[in-house]
């Protein structure tokens, strides 16, 4: 574990008279949740950022597969709630991004732009530092060790389990996202090949096929979709939400109808189905909260794939570039499930059947979900501190991200971004992560417990 020296008071250097909090996970998830911390809770306090993955402690975050083109524009993307332009002005204040920041002609300004992940990574943790240099009455460390459980501490507070020891903490945010990095995606990435498999139909798939392509890595790009979507286009200008006057019918079936003949209409009178789409996606949370287990079974059986496809969408550059690529013969698309993944291709299993497709590399860009066989995961559930969603997405959260546990909550405990798809739609995108990351700062100033003013370690 490295002391982070120089942002503590003389007055702080106490430590044992400081609120303990640790952060599990430093992707971008992790990341916020400091930086909503830094700026929100105004009580001196001790913070731990724990995770193994090397890269980022630099704060690459989002930024550690080789870079690829985010999908949000970036007005979408600023970390602060209330300077909602706060990306933009980053990006504009510093001439050393110009080149990364692709700008679609028609739409003009950097506002309808998207950019690398390595760009968004950079601002991210530039206002971390600068959250940070603020706060001269916090104390940082940054632990390389993983966590391997949480659990409650007798006199109050909870035991944070890593590298082989225990520390006692008042919250722990859990933002272990898709779980520890394994490299996977790099895997047999290098060299140029006759032949490459990707396997993902998200965008981030895409962008690995086209990339493959574009840098001669690959002659011929296969790409396996599981349920046979690809990403739909953004507009070529940014569309806002188009806000409809007319109620959502509070059933699965009744919903979807309704916002595909909202989109129809859109598309008929010209302007575009992903207004409507932003709509929906912000009534989704009170639609999903309705519903009952056996609808949201069905939701991830049924209608994941094609809603996914619809709210990730591609950047138009790219999504021209990706019908091209497919009407040239460059990719071919297979819908199919990847049974097994082999040196030398995969084995895809079909309607028609089991294949096997040969290439001399292969690159899993599938979206995964959270480790929830994780050891630390299996440690909460087997205590009661946090309980499993019905999805196997995750865990049961409230909207700033506290874990519930049926009518049981622990006021320390947060299961950020991702972890709570299960109980709130589209929080793995960077808007509603930020949200969160705010709406939990303040729910822990207001509801710590009496024992933060400082619990001793051990
Ligand atoms: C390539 C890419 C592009 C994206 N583009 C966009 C976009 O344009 N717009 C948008 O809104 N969203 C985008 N997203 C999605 C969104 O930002 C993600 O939901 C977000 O990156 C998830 O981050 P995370 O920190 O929760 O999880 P992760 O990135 O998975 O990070 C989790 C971290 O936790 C660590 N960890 C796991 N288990 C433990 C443990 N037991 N102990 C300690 N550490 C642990 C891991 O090592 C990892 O570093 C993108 C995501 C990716 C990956």
């Amino acid at each position: 574990m490295t002391l982070v020296p120089s942002h503590f008071a003389p007055q702080s250097k106490e430590t044992g008279a400081l609120a303990r909090i640790a952060v599990v996970g430093r992707g971008f998830t992790g990341m916020m949740t400091a930086i909503a911390l830094l700026k929100t809770f105004d009580r001196p306090f001790h913070l731990v950022l724990h995770d193994p993955y090397p890269r980022i402690d630099g704060g690459e975050g989002l930024a550690h597969a080789a870079s690829p083109l985010l999908n949000s524009r970036v007005r979408d993307l600023s970390i602060d709630p209330v300077l909602r332009d706060d990306f933009r002005a980053w990006l504009e204040a510093d001439g050393r991004w110009n080149e990364g920041v692709q700008t679609d002609a028609a739409a003009g300004a950097v506002d309808h732009a998207f950019v690398p992940g390595e760009i968004f990574s950079a601002y991210v943790y530039q206002r971390f530092a600068e959250a940070l240099r603020g706060r001269t009455d916090v104390i940082m460390q940054i632990s390389a060790d993983s966590v391997t459980a949480v659990e409650r501490h007798p006199q109050g507070g909870l035991n944070v389990f890593s590298g082989g020891e225990r520390a006692r903490f008042d919250a722990v945010f859990l933002a272990t996202g898709y779980g520890l990095r394994d490299g996977r995606e790099d895997a047999g990435a290098q060299g140029a090949a006759a032949e490459a498999i990707v396997i993902g139909g998200g965008v981030h798939a895409v962008d690995r096929a086209l990339r493959l392509l574009a840098s001669g890595g690959a002659a011929h790009v296969t790409l396996i979709s599981a349920s046979g979507f690809l990403p739909q286009p953004h507009t070529a200008a940014a569309v806002g939400t188009v806000v409809s006057d007319r109620p959502l019918p509070n059933t699965l079936r009744g919903a979807f109808r309704s916002l595909r003949e909202a989109a129809n209409r859109a598309a008929a009178d010209g302007s575009g189905w992903q207004g409507i789409m932003n709509d929906f996606r912000q009534r989704a949370g009170d639609l999903w909260r309705g519903l009952t287990p056996e609808e949201r079974r069905r939701f991830k059986r049924h209608v994941k794939p094609i809603y996914d496809s619809h709210r990730n969408r591609l950047p138009p550059a790219q999504y021209a570039r990706l019908r091209e690529a497919i009407a040239s013969g460059a990719i071919t698309v297979r819908k199919g499930k990847v049974e097994r993944i082999a040196t030398n291709g995969v084995l895809l299993s079909t309607t028609g059947g089991l294949q096997v497709l040969a290439a001399e590399q292969t690159i899993d860009c599938r979206i995964r979900s959270a480790d929830l066989d994780s050891p630390l995961f299996r440690a909460l559930f087997s205590s009661g501190l946090a309980q499993r969603d019905e999805l196997d997405l995750g865990v049961f959260v409230d909207r700033s991200g506290r874990v519930v546990n049926g009518k049981d909550r622990f006021e320390g405990l947060f299961a950020m971004g991702p972890l709570g798809l299960g109980s709130l739609p589209d929080i793995d995108l960077v808007p509603q992560i930020v949200t969160q990351a705010y709406a939990a700062a303040s729910a822990l100033a207001e509801h710590q417990p009496a024992s933060a003013h400082g619990v001793q370690a051990g």
